[in-house]
Formats: structure tokens, sequence, C-alpha cells
């Protein structure tokens, strides 16, 4: 067939003609992956999915500052994914790590539309309120759409369902598919302080390719996370947590993480950032674990809370950049990469 189809449009032409009548059942093509980059941001969050049709979705564009290193090293992951523009960036909530490269990566690389959870609602502090500003001085070019997201709503980017389940301190207030069963950690669970701060605010969604669910709930506290998972999980189980807060308590508590039961968790925590031994022993006891990745390896973990070096994108020592990147097929079979071994690790379909 590749000699006949080499000979030219007329080969190519008769080729495409007889495919379409002869009445052949197509082959599922395996290709049609999604691609899921955790990009290093020194313990800020930065993740780009990318869908089998080359649609994009950015959650957080890590900080301001560093000659744009953060927007440098998201724009190298979304050449190495084969796109030069950025469909839909959500802004989880308006900190310096999340919100704060907004600027630097509208210089660097196109971006589509906006997505946010509304007004800043932490006005005492300062760091807040001039990130969120520089924000929405880009959004005042006019050159970008902009979406408010509410909880249960659908975002409009095709390829994967990108669910919202809290936002603006709100969370859902029914079981999605696959929720609704009543949640064993939530008994005696101690009701965490309530937080004042962005963190509860953070924009959260659940993410479906195929069978595949992913669950990012940026800086979610604990507070929120009752909300969410008690009586009643209203989430399900997932196969990928994107670990909350960079593993920093009060976040990820039982309450969250043993009820949706990752089979891989990916924390994007810094050397000195996030990466809690509390927040470790709660991922590493959770139910379904299979492996929890680190971006970096987390000084305050030391030798008895970090992963094994294989599961490490970033070793101790002067910083490179490496990052994770996870392969998925819409059977619910998916692959872990990591950019420092050059090593990859697969898990099949459930
Ligand atoms: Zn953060």
């Amino acid at each position: 067939m590749r000699g006949i189809l080499a000979k030219g449009m007329f080969a190519v032409a008769l080729s495409l003609t007889l495919g379409l009548f002869s009445g052949a059942t197509p082959t599922p093509d395996l290709s049609k992956t999604l691609h899921i980059y955790f990009v290093d941001v020194e313990g800020g969050q930065s993740t780009l999915f990318v869908t089998p049709d080359g649609k994009s979705l950015l959650i957080d564009t890590g900080w301001p500052g560093n000659d744009g290193r953060d927007a440098n090293r998201i724009a190298a992951a979304a050449k190495d994914a084969g796109i030069k523009k950025i469909d839909f960036v959500l802004i989880t909530h308006y900190h310096d790590d999340h919100v704060g490269g907004v600027p630097q990566l509208a210089a660097k690389i196109p971006v589509g539309t906006f997505i946010d959870h509304g007004e800043l609602r932490e006005t005492n502090n300062d760091d807040a309120k001039r990130v969120f500003s520089a924000y929405q001085q880009v959004l005042a070019t006019g050159k970008y759409k902009h979406i408010t997201a509410k909880p249960g709503e659908v975002l409009p980017i095709t390829g994967m369902q990108v669910r919202v389940v809290t936002a603006d301190g709100e969370v859902i207030e029914r079981p999605l598919p696959g929720g609704g069963k009543q949640n064993a950690s939530c008994e005696n669970a101690p009701k965490p302080p309530v937080d004042t701060t962005e963190n509860p605010r953070s924009l959260g969604t659940l993410i479906t390719f195929g069978k595949l669910r992913i669950l990012d709930l940026g800086d979610l506290t604990g507070d929120k996370e009752m909300d969410l998972m008690c009586p009643v999980n209203k989430i399900g189980t997932v196969d990928i947590y994107v670990v909350s807060h960079h593993g920093s308590q009060p976040s990820g508590t039982p309450v969250l993480v043993h009820a949706i039961a990752p089979r891989v968790a990916i924390m994007d925590n810094g050397a000195k950032k996030g990466g809690s031994p509390q927040a470790w022993d709660v991922i590493e006891k959770s139910p379904r674990l299979e492996n929890l990745w680190q971006l970096h390896y987390s000084e305050a973990g030391g030798s008895e809370h970090n992963v094994a070096e294989p599961f490490l994108a970033n070793l101790q020592g002067p910083d490179t950049g490496n990052y994770l990147k996870i392969t998925a097929a819409p059977d619910g079979s998916f692959e872990v990469f990591n950019s420092r071994t050059r090593e990859t690790k697969k898990y099949a379909a459930r």
C-alpha cells in the first residue's frame, strides 16, 4: 500500500475512494491520546492538557518574575506537544504561584480564553492584589475571551470533558455520575478551620477523557474538602489526583484523598514549598494508590517522606526544571514519563 500511495496524487485519490466504499470496519487509532504536562514551576502550579485534536487547557501559569522562567517552561511544553496557541488558560485562584505568570505567558504565546472564579476575595493581601491587578490588565487588552466559571458547569473545550466542581468558595450541590456514596472518612473527621484566603476559592475541575478521570482542585483547603466530600462523596473515585496545594496542609485531608482513592497522585511541590510529611502520609495511605510522583524532592519530607528517585522529577541540588508527562488513552490506560530519567511507567486500564 505504501508503494502505491507514493506514486502520486492519483493513487492517493483512488485509495481514498476505495476506502470510502469498501465497507471495511475502521481500525481504532491508538495514537488518539491525551497529553498532560506537569510543568515544574518550583512549587506553584502549571499543568498543560493537550487533547488528541490539539485543543489545549493550561491550569495556572506559575510565578511572576525570574526572567520569564515559568512562561518559558510552559512554552517548551507547548512546543513539545506541537501546539502554537493555548486555547484555554484556567486560573484556579489569585495567588502569585498560580496567576502570577499570566503577563509573561500572554507575551510569549497566544491564548484564546481565560477562565477564573470571578472577583479577588482576599483583599487584605497586597501580593494577591498586585497579581490580580496584573491579570486584570491582561484581560483589559480586549484580546481574550473570558469565562467566570460556576460549580456544575462544563467548560467549552472539546476532546475531553472539563467539569467545574468548586469555584469561589462554592461546591457542586449534587453528586456527579460515579459519585454519591457515603464517605467513611467523614466519620470522626476533625472539622478543619475556616480558611479566609483565596485558597478555598480555588476553581476545581474533574476532567474526563474516555474512562480516565483526573481531579485538580488547585489549593482548595480542608474546610471545602469537607463540603465537597461529606457526608457523601460527590466526585467518586479518580485515576489521577493532582495533589492539592502542592502537598501542603491544611489541604489533602483523608476525607478527600481516601475517598477519591486515586491510582496515581502527582505532587507539584518545590524543594521548599509543599511536600509536607503530613500530606505525604495521607496520600501514601490512600487505599488504591499505585504511585505518588513528585516534581521535586521535598526538603521538609527528608529521608522518610519522599518517594524513591525514579518517581522524582527533580532531585536535590541545582534546579533543571524537569517535568512529568502523562499520556492517556480513552480506555483508561496511561503512562507517566519522567523527563529527568527519560523512563516511562505504564498503568494498564482497570
Ligand atoms: Zn499554590
